[in-house]
């Protein structure tokens, strides 16, 4: 692996990146079949991911014709691989199973350890037969839809297809690797005007952010519509506040401390809730939520931007729903694409269907608007929100401040890259964009971590 990274630093030709020989193994983070019964008795705040992910070599996999080899210089930690690590809510094997049950290259994931992570920026080091679009020595990124083109149902919106799947949670040969295998239909031009973390932990959080408030499959915003963005410093709420901004709407964003309420200033958001701060309480107890809180917390808003928002974008689940479904506004959607805190959802339903309220649902992206997010971010208008930056021998470390809620944005870690900083192809264009934009949760993060 290492003469891929030399050849990539040395800017060699796609030939000579062609011709270098593949490694019978490498370097992966990946967890154990043998594993899943590991936390029986615990519950989920304690179990550790250090415990659960492992670092190790792993036999090299053959190349199916429409995929490609990725010499992977980084990759992130999301949610999936947390829930992955902790073997909740189901372990992932049973899906590797089942596309395994797929056909002849399926049969390939079907292992005793699944290599995680859904994200990666790299190199292309070999492309199979089929693959027309790409060539040895590409920069790129890897997007996570995961689809078969020969299922008809991929046809209108890839996301709607029967064998749908996340690549690095449902199929194995993730990104938190030195070599990870992508379908063709994955890959996307690398911004050159970012280093290799800084363009690895967008696509996941980004992507989904789009679908839900931009693309026509969720709930697209107007100019001017008030968007309440629960996690609005988190993994999709980084990515949602600057989709909001850009697209001239008003984020109202909800965090949960005076530090994430101050990097929210600093994006330009100005409404902003601590909801530590404001102790909201929906839930009075295990079985009853609270409406005189759903009050309070919709009377906060109206006080922050003068109405009641038009969008509500979540992700916390039980929680939060019932105070969503409540807040937002006559007519207006909530749209939903996790369930973080349970995913059994109570609201009251009067609220929803008096007031003509609807929640939508979003799951990923289709290749299509997960290379428009791509854009976007090529061309400056969204920028990486990259907070701290591990080793993949670290990456249990970073999956447990994930898990834990201890960070801010998108933890990025390192694969075959050795340090911070490389992979920036064109220094012009990221003058231009402006350093502040680039490396704004970094920079508050550094900032913090100096003042402790
Ligand atoms: P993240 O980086 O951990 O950010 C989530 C944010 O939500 C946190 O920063 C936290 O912000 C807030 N939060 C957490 N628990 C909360 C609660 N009980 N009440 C209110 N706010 C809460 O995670 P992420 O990457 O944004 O992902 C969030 C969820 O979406 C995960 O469950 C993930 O699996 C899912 N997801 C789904 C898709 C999809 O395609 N369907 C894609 C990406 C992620 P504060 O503490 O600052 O309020």
């Amino acid at each position: 692996m290492q003469e891929y990274l030399d050849a990539t630093t040395n800017e060699a030709s796609g030939d000579d990146i062609a011709g270098i020989p593949l490694p019978e193994s490498f370097r992966a983070a990946f967890v154990r079949k043998e594993d899943i019964g590991m936390f029986e008795g615990k519950e989920s705040w304690e179990k550790d991911p250090r415990e659960s992910l492992h670092i190790g070599d792993v036999a090299t996999p053959e190349l199916a014709p429409d995929e490609v080899y990725v010499a992977v210089m980084a990759s992130s930690i999301n949610f999936n691989t947390v829930w992955t690590s902790i073997f909740e809510p189901l372990p992932t094997f049973g899906f590797l199973e089942r596309l395994g049950r797929e056909g002849e290259w399926g049969k390939r994931h079907d292992l005793d350890y699944h290599i995680v992570g859904s994200d990666a920026s790299g190199v292309v080091v070999k492309t199979g037969s089929a693959v027309r679009n790409w060539k040895p020595g590409d920069h790129i990124v890897a997007h996570c839809n995961h689809v078969d083109d020969q299922d008809p149902a991929a046809h209108d919106d890839s996301m709607k297809a029967a064998n749908q799947r996340i690549w690095g949670f449902e199929t194995n040969f993730g990104g938190l690797a030195d070599l990870a295998v992508v379908k063709a239909n994955q890959l996307m031009p690398k911004p050159a005007h970012l280093s290799w973390e800084e363009a690895a932990v967008n696509a996941l959080c980004a992507s989904t952010s789009y679908r839900m408030l931009v693309s026509n499959n969720a709930a697209p915003m107007k100019q001017g519509d008030n968007v309440l963005i629960w996690g609005a410093t988190g993994g999709l709420g980084g990515y949602a506040t600057q989709l909001v901004l850009n697209g001239g709407g008003t984020p109202i964003g909800v965090v949960s401390s005076p530090e994430k309420a101050e990097l929210l200033n600093e994006m330009g958001c100005h409404a902003v809730i601590d909801r530590k701060a404001e102790a909201y309480q929906f839930w009075a107890d295990e079985h009853n939520q609270d409406e005189g809180e759903w009050r309070r917390f919709g009377k906060r808003i109206r006080e922050l931007v003068g109405e009641d928002p038009d969008i509500i974008f979540e992700h916390p689940g039980r929680q939060t729903m019932g105070a969503s479904v409540f807040a937002v506004k006559r007519g207006g959607v909530v749209v939903t694409c996790a369930a973080t805190s349970g995913y059994m959802i109570e609201y009251d339903n009067r609220h929803l269907w008096m007031k003509l309220k609807r929640i939508v649902s979003s799951h990923f992206a289709n290749y299509a608007e997960a290379y428009a997010m791509n854009r976007l971010i090529d061309r400056g208008q969204i920028h990486p929100i990259l907070s701290g930056v591990f080793a993949l021998e670290e990456t249990g470390e970073a999956a447990l401040q994930v898990h834990k809620n201890l960070h801010e944005g998108k933890l990025g870690v390192l694969c075959l890259a050795p340090e911070e900083g490389m992979g920036i192809t064109d220094p012009e264009k990221r003058e231009r964009i402006g350093e502040e934009n680039i490396t704004r949760f970094l920079t508050h993060q550094r900032k913090l971590e100096a003042a402790r």
